[in-house]
């Protein structure tokens, strides 16, 4: 049974844009640059499409992030909020949504090596993971944290956290608890971290885990999706005087080239494959408009990425989507595709 909005609820997804700055290829190649922001921070993207101003595209986002912003802006832009919604116990989901080598790693994990405090370059999940620790080691609430690192590929999941390689994870309903049903990953490693670099160090782990398994399988990396999810307890007291246990938790997605959304004309078992990578990226948008025209049927069930963020999704939760541009004139027709996308979300 697919689940019924119960309407009445604000939709609260967001979405913003970063574009990074020209790579080296880009520049060598010498394409131009095609896109145009506002500013550091700003609200509107800019497209030159041809050589009239009267051929130029302009979208505007609910934030749009120029080349200049750098990791810890969109910190504090985007995630801080987020995080403090996590806190008081709601489901919140961040997505990366791009073509493959515009960013989404870079913006979801960036730099995660070891240095102290942290590199300038770490994105979005170090940094939520050291203000998340900071926060609670403020408050004298008893509280724990616990992480997994799933990745999704051909519509199946594997556990980047697992210490054994290839098991295959099952998705189930959840319907114990009474008129709210979740989904549970069966058997999913689900670490209790008692520091941010103990998560940021799980994340390091399963993400190379991801490298090895990427370099035997070439479409791997930009196909699959991974999903680093931080769960938090913390024990509140009630106005009236009562003890419970208030849970938030944090998806922080990587997503697939958005490139692979298109693809599925290929050939044979690579369409096959492009198909199913297709579903979880094209569900994923369906159910987000869904719930942006507040329709009364959210698809969720039509994919896993969809199955396994359903009680992220909707309700009283929060998301985001960056959407992750190059601004070079070659990879303009992406690019449009992505804005496309993108702003259907909004
Ligand atoms: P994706 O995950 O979308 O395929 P990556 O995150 O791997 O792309 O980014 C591709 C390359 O571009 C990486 O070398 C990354 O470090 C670099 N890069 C991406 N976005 C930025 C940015 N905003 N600032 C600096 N370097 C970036
Ligand atoms: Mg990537």
């Amino acid at each position: 049974r697919d689940f019924e909005n119960d309407g009445g609820e604000e939709t609260n997804i967001n979405v913003v844009v970063r574009c990074r700055g020209r790579n080296d290829r880009e520049v060598r190649e010498n394409s131009g640059v095609v896109v145009s922001t506002d500013g550091i921070k700003g609200k509107t993207v800019g497209l030159s499409m041809g050589p009239s101003a009267l051929s130029n595209k302009t979208y505007s986002f609910d934030k749009v992030f120029s080349p200049a912003a750098d990791q810890g802006i969109i910190f504090d832009e985007v995630v801080a909020p987020i995080l403090d919604e996590v806190l008081s116990g709601f489901n919140c989901t961040i997505f990366a949504y791009g073509q493959t080598g515009t960013g989404k790693t870079y913006t979801m994990s960036g730099d995660i090596s070891d240095m102290l405090p942290q590199p300038d370059a770490a994105g979005i999940i170090p940094r939520a993971l050291y203000s998340l620790f900071n926060k609670l080691e403020s408050e004298d609430s008893e509280h724990s944290v616990k992480c997994s690192f799933i990745e999704l590929y051909n519509e199946e999941l594997r556990d980047l956290l697992s210490p054994d390689d290839g098991v295959k994870l099952k998705i189930y309903e959840d319907n114990s608890k009474k008129g709210h049903s979740s989904t549970m990953v069966q058997g999913v490693e689900e670490s209790h971290i008692k520091s941010a670099a103990k998560g940021i160090q799980l994340l390091r782990e399963g993400s190379h885990k991801r490298q090895v398994a990427a370099t035997k399988c070439n479409d791997l990396s930009s196909r699959s999706h991974t999903v680093f999810t931080v769960t938090i307890y913390i024990k509140r007291t009630s106005d009236t005087g009562e003890d419970f246990i208030s849970a938030g938790k944090l998806n922080l997605v990587d997503l697939a080239g958005s490139e692979n959304i298109q693809r599925s004309g290929a050939e044979n078992k690579r369409a096959a494959e492009a198909g199913l990578i297709n579903k979880s990226l094209l569900t994923l948008g369906r159910v987000i408009n869904a719930l942006v025209e507040r329709g009364s049927h959210i698809p969720y069930r039509e994919s896993k990425l969809t199955r396994l963020l359903q009680d992220s999704l909707g309700g009283r939760t929060k998301t985001c989507i960056i959407a992750t541009l190059s601004p070079a004139k070659s990879n303009l027709e992406e690019t449009i595709s992505t804005l496309d996308y993108a702003f259907r979300a909004k």
